[in-house]
């Protein structure tokens, strides 16, 4: 939020700390999305690329992934309600979920960030030239996690979910979607570790509080 967008952790080391997640890429190239153990970018032009070992993080959420729980859906649900109904179907709200669907979606609805050169502006500027995708009858992975709000400004409280389409090639953060008749496999978390970026730029901020309102221009797209 902050606008320090390069990190010193490389996503080989990442991979250590689990198989799924979600974040970004040193210089905010993008939305990174990993499934299965294998890492991607989706860059502003649209495209995912496979990741690099060597490839540095600012940002990233990653968990081994086991499933707990599985629900159903029905639907057809849009993206408020989707969240809605996995909220009704966990018995906390003050432990992290990662959850997975692999299937297929009505639409989803992502973005991606433009990569950025420094001077680096806060992250709720940066998005202003985020590029927007849309797909419809889409089959791939919704990666995301459920943080609870005591978090606060380490994380992002609430649902996050990223996307990758089933052939590798698209995909990015959720803004909104449309499902049915799939299964959603819920891990409950119950451990939270966090690296801060080894960086001079993240030693020397003088952090301002981040407001709700810029995490939801980030997050959410309003
Ligand atoms: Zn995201």
């Amino acid at each position: 939020m902050e606008g320090i967008y390069d990190g010193n952790m490389t996503f080989q080391e990442l991979s250590k700390y689990g198989n799924y997640g979600l974040g970004t890429v040193n210089a905010l190239d993008g939305e990174m999305i990993q499934v299965n153990g294998k890492f991607y970018q989706i860059k502003s032009d649209g495209f995912a690329y496979p990741i690099e070992n060597n490839q540095k993080t600012p940002f990233a959420v990653v968990s081994f992934f086991e499933t707990d729980k599985t629900i159903e859906i029905n639907g057809p649900l849009d993206y408020k309600q989707y969240t809605e109904y996995i909220d009704e179907s966990i018995h906390t709200k003050n432990i992290f979920y990662l959850i997975i669907i692999e299937g297929k979606f009505d639409y989803i609805k992502t973005r991606s960030v433009p990569i950025q050169k420094k001077p680096y502006i806060p992250l709720v500027k940066a998005i202003e030239d985020q590029s927007i995708f849309e797909f419809n009858n889409i089959s791939g992975t919704l990666v995301g996690f459920r943080i609870p709000e005591y978090v606060g400004d380490m994380n992002v409280p609430g649902y996050h979910f990223h996307f990758l389409t089933e052939d590798n090639k698209a995909g990015g953060h959720v803004l909104d979607l449309r499902i049915q008749n799939q299964k959603v496999h819920i891990d409950y978390t119950y451990q939270f570790f966090m690296m801060p970026p080894d960086s001079e730029e993240f030693y020397k901020l003088n952090s301002n509080k981040v407001r709700g309102q810029d995490i939801s221009i980030v997050e959410k797209g309003k």
